[in-house]
């Protein structure tokens, strides 16, 4: 079970999960953190980066760790977890963020992290607590005992677009596990512990000067744990080392939100490992596109995952079309241009957000009479879908000559509308 799903993941889960964990784990290969493939190594570019900075890398994020994984390190007694554990036991000292369901980070640092995204990775500022930098690699002092978005996290994936949605999975799937677990230990332990509630957006005093809470606040939170809080976290992590399988199968899994993420989970991790493809593809609307000579650079599913593609590839899956199959779209390719799209390469695209399946599709002109046939109405639609791809917005006069096109005349503006920039070079005869 060594390279099981079930190993990946900090111990605590072990004899909780389903037999489903016991599937091999996805290993990321492309994001090589030791040596973080997100900072600068001169590493060559078409387009100029905003590479992470080496002394963070993407640990500029302050975790909120529940309550039983704050008691499963500081009930860990190997060598590698005494530093995380120094960390950890001066937070709880300094009492911010520390409630029974979790040390979580200070508010003031959430605040700062709903609008952090343009400096993710390269704010000094906001490194974890946990960041071992007297490591030169840049180490974890907790991992063994990470929590979910630490356990699920990376800049790039293996399997492209399926792989981000597996991670994304899990990631729904073990939140809702912490969530619960972390509740139910904390009521088992003593339900009479109360979890403070803040209102959302505000600071108090205290939050904005990074001191301590109230004293008499947190006394009516903590009650008799005050000074305890330690053999409170290690009593919740007692309580889950004790949870049965069945129990976890039951409250857990069982729960409306455990068994739709369980679900889902499992549908992503098989997608992933079958890479069956949709019937239909067409080239993604949503790509950002950066045009750098013969090179277009695209950013299509992850923001940290930009790639470049040669101008002409780019330009030949804009004439992919939403009323054909995949199949019905490479044979036109191959007969009308002679152009003809390998397998691999077809996958490629659809693996890392290139190519995705049409939206259902919607009726590019306004005012289409019912009478018009099945065909005219696909092809209208087709253009439609081109042009919004383009990023191109249609105005009222040009709904009314696509609704009045014939065929030719679609087919035509079809094609053009796969490298346009503006609506001109599309209807100009
Ligand atoms: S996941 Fe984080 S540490 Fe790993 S390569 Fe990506 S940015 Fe670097
Ligand atoms: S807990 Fe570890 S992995 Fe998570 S942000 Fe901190 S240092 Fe990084």
């Amino acid at each position: 079970m060594a390279d099981s799903i079930r190993s990946s993941l900090p111990p605590i889960y072990s004899h909780l999960f389903d037999a489903f964990f016991d599937r091999p784990k996805v290993v990321e290969t492309r994001a090589t953190c030791e040596n973080c493939a997100m900072c600068d190594h001169g590493q060559a570019s078409p387009v100029a980066m905003e590479f992470f900075n080496s002394e963070t890398k993407c640990c500029t994020f302050w975790p909120i760790l529940p309550n039983y994984l704050v008691g499963a390190i500081l009930a860990d007694p190997s060598p590698e977890m005494a530093e995380g554990k120094r960390r950890l036991e001066a937070i709880i000292d300094k009492r911010v963020g520390v409630t029974s369901l979790h040390v979580a980070r200070p508010r003031k640092m959430s605040l700062l992290m709903g609008g952090y995204s343009e400096v993710f990775g390269r704010a000094r500022s906001m490194r974890c607590p946990f960041y071992d930098d007297a490591n030169p690699a840049g180490t974890c002092s907790i991992w063994r005992h990470r929590e979910v978005i630490c356990m699920t996290y990376y800049c790039k994936y293996e399997g492209g677009v399926r792989g981000y949605e597996y991670w994304t999975a899990l990631k729904d799937y073990l939140s809702h596990v912490q969530r619960s677990l972390a509740q139910n230990a904390a009521r088992s332990v003593d339900s009479n512990v109360i979890e403070p509630k803040f209102k959302n957006g505000t600071l108090t005093l205290e939050d904005m000067e990074d001191l301590p809470p109230k004293e008499s606040d947190y006394a009516a939170w903590w009650g008799p744990w005050v000074g305890r809080e330690r053999e409170f976290y290690l009593k919740c992590h007692e309580w889950v080392q004790n949870v049965s399988p069945k129990d976890f199968a039951r409250n857990v899994d069982g729960s409306k939100e455990g068994e739709a993420s369980l679900r889902a989970l499992i549908a992503k991790y098989e997608r992933l490992q079958s890479k069956t493809l949709p019937n239909s593809l067409i080239r993604n609307a949503r790509m950002r596109e950066m045009h750098v000579g013969d090179k277009v650079v695209v950013t299509s599913y992850h923001r940290f995952d930009s790639f470049a593609l040669d101008k002409e590839l780019f330009e030949v899956v804009g004439l992919f079309r939403a009323d054909q199959t995949l199949d019905e779209n490479l044979a036109r390719l191959k007969q009308d241009d002679g152009i003809e799209l390998a397998p691999e390469l077809i996958e490629f695209l659809f693996a890392t957000g290139v190519l995705v399946e049409p939206a259902k599709p919607q009726a590019a002109a306004a005012g289409v009479s019912p009478e018009v046939s099945a065909d005219l109405r696909a092809r209208r639609a087709a253009l439609g879908a081109v042009i919004e791809a383009r990023g191109i917005e249609i105005d009222e006069a040009t709904h009314g000559k696509i609704a009045e096109a014939e065929a030719s005349k679609l087919e035509t503006w079809i094609k053009r509308a796969a490298v346009a920039r503006s609506l001109e070079e599309v209807l100009n005869d």
